[in-house]
């Protein structure tokens, strides 16, 4: 599988995880991301390291990309030492283009005249 990442992405730190990946884990962050059962909240990026917080329906995961090393507190991760499905979906969310990040949003009168930042 060819990857192509985004120039602006962390991609010394994604495509190694990615190109750890068991297809099984990789397909299954795949469709957590798509189908919403887990969701990746970025907690702090920087140039060699991404840390987030992935959230199924019942418990939340501290994930940790290095170029190094790639670590979550689940089962899979911590007794396999495996790249787990949590890891994989945190590359995969880190991957996407910056144009996909949310919009700014402003505060509008009714009138639709901008209040800030305009
Ligand atoms: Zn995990």
């Amino acid at each position: 599988m060819a990857i192509t990442p985004h120039p602006n992405s962390q991609a010394t730190l994604i495509v190694p995880t990615l190109t750890r990946a068991d297809p099984v884990r990789l397909e299954k962050a795949i469709d957590g991301l798509f189908q919403g059962t887990l969701t990746v909240t970025l907690t702090s990026t920087s140039e060699g390291h991404i840390s987030a917080l992935v959230k199924n329906s019942t418990r939340s995961y501290q994930v940790s990309l290095t170029a190094d090393e790639v670590t979550c507190d689940c089962l899979d991760s911590l007794h396999r030492d495996t790249v787990c499905k949590h890891s994989l979906a945190v590359a995969l969310f880190a991957s996407r283009p910056p144009a996909q990040a949310p919009a700014v949003r402003h505060l509008l009168w009714s009138d639709g005249q901008v209040l800030c930042g305009a």
